[in-house]
């Protein structure tokens, strides 16, 4: 790998990552996991996020609710300059509201 990532690697979110990530990712549902696709709002890289059953289902019992937020992160395999040891992606992170009923 020659290229030089443009951007520094930096732990943070924005409100606008939220947003971008809404709009762009795709949703695979898989039974037991979610799968999440896209370009990472911050640096752009493609990268892909599992969000497994447990995350997202209601515990037994509880009251069916709204969606769950689920924090996700940049897994995108590009190692960011200033990222920690053995760590890839930017350091973006955001909170990704499902919609209900997600997964079954
Ligand atoms: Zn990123």
């Amino acid at each position: 790998m020659s290229t030089t990532p443009s951007l520094p690697y930096r732990y943070g979110t924005e409100d606008q990552f939220a947003q971008r990530a809404a709009a762009t990712f795709t949703l695979e549902d898989f039974g037991s996991a979610l799968v999440l696709s896209g370009p990472c709002p911050r640096c752009g890289q493609p990268m892909d996020f599992t969000v497994v059953e447990e995350l997202f289902r209601a515990a037994p019992g509880a009251a069916p609710g709204p969606a769950a937020p689920v924090v996700m992160y940049c897994t995108a395999e590009t190692v960011y300059e200033g990222s920690p040891e053995g760590h890839t992606g930017c350091g973006a992170y955001w909170s990704l509201l499902l919609p209900s009923g997600a997964g079954g």
